[in-house]
């Protein structure tokens, strides 16, 4: 059944809610209300994409390897996954940005950035 939810940014959009029982629909459209609107949400993810690409325009990267669809996929993940890791470990970077292997980006999209940190440097010295 398509419903006419206020989004959070202010914006109405039609959605199909489909339930059971209509406490489900209701709670999906809830739900839904606490959310931005699907331009709301493309726009902001778009200036967050420009701010990573940003972030990162002075790092040489190597071109990456891969199936064309599996390229344009994990160019977008490591632009945002090195825009962040910069921030908290910028010694991680060098070793992110020599990793060409674009099914690595795929693979590891899901690895918290804290594990990824930990795994690029080498062992701390056993005191
Ligand atoms: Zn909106």
């Amino acid at each position: 059944m398509q419903r006419l939810i206020t989004h959070s940014c202010g914006h109405d959009q039609s959605h199909g809610i489909n339930g059971h029982f209509a406490a489900d629909s209701d709670r999906q459209a809830s739900r839904l209300s606490r959310q931005k609107c699907r331009s709301c949400y493309d726009a902001a993810n778009a200036v967050r994409a420009a701010e990573d690409s940003a972030a990162i325009a002075d790092l040489a990267l190597v071109p990456l390897t891969g199936s064309e669809k599996q390229v344009a996929w994990a160019e977008t993940l490591r632009t945002k996954r090195i825009a962040a890791v910069r921030k908290r470990s910028p010694k991680t970077v060098e070793c992110l940005a020599s990793i060409a292997d674009a099914k690595w980006w795929i693979d590891n999209r899901r690895v918290p950035d804290a594990t990824i940190i930990a795994s690029a440097l080498p062992p701390a010295p056993i005191a």
